[in-house]
């Protein structure tokens, strides 16, 4: 789950209409969805981290420090299940890139610095408030192939990607035009935990896929060669972060 800095509120009050904070969203964060990564190109929807349905965070629901963005999978499944902030791993204030480990055939898990850290519970937890634990789909098409509808199965086709972009890469590693398309198609194909595991081992991709990728590099999560900071520094010092 990618880290992000939302950054201070473009308007002074909140927002009348939440609905509003989309462009604002979309400019600080990219188009992507805040849980899953999946590109989101329509569809895409303002999320309460504290959900607008639950009477105690009503006053929230115009307020630029609860907002994310969620793609429609994770936004339904979130719903209005409850979250504390000290029992949830968020990317506006954890190294959510540090919990989890992302593996070739899609699945998402807590990583062995969230276990050693005894956050094992609530990452798990995490996984489950945005269902990003559950299985791939059987979704043939009407010939029969496999289409990757569900976010296990664009998991582990951004890996496939990211994978035959590095040996590419590797046969031509002196070729800029090559590099520059890899990170165009990875801030294309979204997924960036996926590609961050794969170019695990090249400092200069990682530090390119970090700027890539719209509001990554402002949370501090990351050191200018890729390498992982972690707790996150929470330089907006929102509740309950930096737990790892
Ligand atoms: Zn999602």
């Amino acid at each position: 789950m990618r880290p992000i800095r939302r950054g201070n509120a473009p308007r002074p009050n909140d927002y009348a209409d939440y609905k509003d904070a989309k462009p604002d969203l979309v400019a600080r964060l990219g188009p992507y969805c805040s849980f899953c990564e999946r590109p989101v190109v329509t569809q895409l929807a303002v999320d309460h981290i504290q959900p607008k349905g639950l009477p105690a965070y009503a006053h929230l629901i115009g307020r630029w420090s609860n907002f994310l963005l969620a793609c429609v999978n994770c936004n339904s499944t979130k719903k209005d299940k409850d979250v504390d902030p000290a029992n949830a791993l968020l990317p506006d204030r954890d190294n959510t890139f540090a919990a989890f480990q992302y593996l070739p055939d899609g699945t998402v898990e807590p990583s062995a610095n969230a276990t050693d850290n005894g956050l094992n519970a609530i990452a798990d937890g995490t996984l489950r408030l945005t269902g990003l634990h559950k299985a791939a789909l059987n979704t043939p098409d009407e010939n029969g192939k496999q289409v990757a509808l569900d976010r296990k199965s664009q998991r582990m086709e951004a890996w496939l990607a990211a994978e035959e972009a590095k040996r590419d890469l590797q046969n031509h590693p002196a070729n800029h035009v090559l590099c520059d398309y890899i990170i165009k198609l990875a801030a294309k194909t979204g997924f960036f935990s996926v590609w961050m595991t794969v170019f695990a081992d090249n400092p200069t991709m990682l530090s390119r896929l970090i700027d890539a990728f719209t509001g990554t590099s402002g949370s501090g999560c990351f050191a200018a060669n890729g390498d992982v900071v972690s707790p996150a520094p929470n330089p907006d010092a929102l509740p309950g972060g930096g737990k790892i």
